[in-house]
């Protein structure tokens, strides 16, 4: 690792101390390699490798997942398919005109099909609301990380000690120049971005 000319106060050593944006992409690698699956055949994967380091430093919370966008398919899914059927069924059963049975005639009313329609509605009901979800709750994260780019620029003043584990601030006059744990720069990075209540829930391990 390259010096920094500028001891950590942590341990007052300056080998292993490397800026908080380069250890925080140093941990992120996209890692490419050949695999075998099993069939046998030979391919090339690359998969997002993230440290542990790296996600604690990160400036910003992790996104929401979107994990009901697949019920959501699903249920989109049932109502094309329900909604088809009752279309379907109900022609092929008005079109048989009277008269035309070989042998008895079938007895009682034609088969009600309408609880396709009901499927289909509830269906298209659920498909709704989980898109309404999805919707806000991606709008809730990009008002919430309104102030990232604030909260960046104490982040990219932050410097990391690999020897100690501590985070410092350089060339900030208003802040604090002891060592914070990687939770405390945590919340003062987030709270800059104004989104530090987050801190308490999403805590940095690294
Ligand atoms: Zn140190």
């Amino acid at each position: 690792m390259e010096k920094n000319g500028h001891a950590c106060p942590g341990c007052g050593r300056d080998d292993l101390v490397q800026a908080v944006p380069a250890a925080y992409l140093a941990g992120r690698d996209d890692v490419t390699r050949r695999e075998r699956n099993r069939d046998g055949d030979v391919r090339t994967v690359t998969r997002r490798v993230t440290t542990a380091l790296s996600e604690a430093l990160a400036p910003v919370p992790r996104e929401p997942t979107y994990g009901l966008g697949v019920l959501g398919v699903f249920t989109g899914f049932v109502s094309v398919a329900a909604f088809v059927g009752w279309v379907l069924l109900g022609k092929a059963f008005e079109e048989v005109p009277d008269g035309v049975y070989f042998g008895e005639p079938p007895s009682g009313p034609d088969p009600d099909f309408s609880f396709l329609g009901r499927i289909s509605g509830l269906a298209l009901c659920v498909t709704l609301l989980v898109v309404v979800v999805l919707v806000r709750r991606r709008g809730e994260f990009v008002r919430l990380t309104r102030g990232r780019e604030r909260a960046e620029e104490l982040w990219a003043c932050g410097w990391y000690c690999h020897r100690c584990g501590t985070v410092h601030l350089r060339d900030l006059p208003e802040e604090d120049v002891r060592p914070f744990s990687l939770q405390e720069f945590r919340e003062r990075v987030w709270e800059r971005g104004g989104y530090g209540e987050l801190a308490a829930r999403q805590r940095a391990i690294g």
